[in-house]
């Protein structure tokens, strides 16, 4: 009835079921949940687009993916700048010249290079081999103390010195006097929410939700000659060789009776003990320009929380370590054996994939599956 079972309706599943309808397939997206667009679902409260499943700032170096996204929706200005909150200290991200200014005093670039490298220095780290080894000679002692380790911590439910160095490295150094969290050419945020540009991915596509995979799996595989599977591999293979590890997160979302919270999309508490790892006040990812989002009186916050996740939860980040990695690499060997599955995705490749790397790699499957 169907060339393709598409099960999840999240970016990669509703780019591939795009690819393939313009390609003359007759496709099928099943989802569990009650709405489409995955994690990057966005929900209207106080006509404010809220970012139900956490912050997603659109950002790529990619123009082929640009181009391609920029077909569903119109895109924002929005330029991502997070404040880090160290117990009231405020300090600006990414590491740049305003946050070594703030932390040390310096004031070119010459004298906070030096001082990353004393501290370096002082560290005696010459190859990194985790985390905290890669934060140090990176940016120095005091901006892990203060800006990384509490939060990575939080974050991740894990000693910095047992985590992968690779997570830091998302994260630019600038010896310039640059907010931009993100090292890309393009960026923003697509007008009028997530949601409305997955829907328009699946303009004419056959989608049903509130329908489980699991549930009704003999029936549903019938339907189709071959599926594409973007939910987590272990869960595929009932964890038969034992669960991956996810970090989770939860949101506490609030109404406030007043137009302007914290003056920012994102603010990163980053001390241990603050409880929730960065707040977000949605309006501010929409208007921003000329201070416009004041004209809303009401403004909506997420406080999030980041939590170990177990069978049942719902998987966020997976934790890219080398025992989770090693465990993949056997569920990887199961899934080539399965002839009509394809699994792709950060869920069904394990991946920490940010929202650009997974639409190429939707569209790099689509190529090679449609040829
Ligand atoms: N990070 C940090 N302090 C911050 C922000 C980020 O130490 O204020 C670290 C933390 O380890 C985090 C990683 O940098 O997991 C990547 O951060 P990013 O903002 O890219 O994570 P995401 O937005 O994907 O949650």
């Amino acid at each position: 009835m169907y060339d393709y079972l598409i099960v999840g309706a999240g970016l990669f599943g509703s780019v591939f079921a795009r690819q393939a309808t313009d390609a003359g397939k007759k496709v099928l997206v099943i989802d569990k949940h009650p709405n489409i667009a995955g994690n990057v679902y966005t929900e209207d409260i106080e006509n404010i687009h809220v970012h139900k499943y956490g912050a997603h700032i659109f950002h790529t170096n990619n123009k082929e993916v640009w181009n391609y996204v920029t077909r569903f929706a119109e895109f924002n200005r929005f330029t991502n700048s997070p404040v880090a909150n160290y117990k009231g200290e405020l300090y600006s991200l990414p590491f740049n010249m305003y946050t070594f200014n703030k932390m040390w005093g310096v004031v070119t670039p010459e004298e906070a290079a030096a001082k990353i490298e004393e501290q370096r220095n002082e560290a005696g780290i010459t190859e990194p081999h985790n985390l905290e080894e890669q934060a140090i000679s990176l940016v120095g002692k005091d901006i892990y103390e203060k800006l990384i380790k509490g939060y990575t911590e939080k974050q991740w439910g894990r000693d910095c010195k047992d985590l992968p160095a690779f997570i830091i490295k998302r994260l630019p150094v600038r010896l310039t006097f640059d907010n931009n969290y993100f090292n890309a050419l393009y960026q923003g945020i697509p007008v009028g929410g997530y949601t409305k540009m997955v829907a328009n991915m699946l303009d004419g596509i056959e989608v049903r939700l509130d329908t489980d995979y699991f549930e009704n799996k003999t029936k549903l595989d019938a339907l189709a000659d071959k599926i594409v599977y973007t939910g987590a591999i272990d869960a595929y293979f009932e964890y038969q060789l034992g669960a991956l590890e996810y970090r989770s997160v939860r949101f506490e979302t609030e109404v406030l009776d007043k137009p302007n919270f914290q003056g920012n999309a994102a603010v990163n508490y980053t001390d241990r003990e603050t409880p929730w790892t960065r707040i977000i006040e949605h309006k501010w990812f929409e208007f921003g320009k000329d201070d416009a989002g004041n004209d809303i009186p009401k403004t909506v916050i997420s406080r999030e929380y980041s939590s170990e996740w177990k069978v049942g939860d719902e998987p966020y980040y997976p934790v890219n370590d080398e025992k989770n990695g090693a465990l993949y690499q056997e569920y990887k060997k199961l899934a080539d054996k399965e002839q009509k599955v394809i699994f792709g995705g950060r869920l069904g490749e394990y991946k920490y994939y940010d929202m650009d790397a997974v639409i190429a790699s939707a569209l790099e499957l689509t190529e090679k599956e449609l040829d």
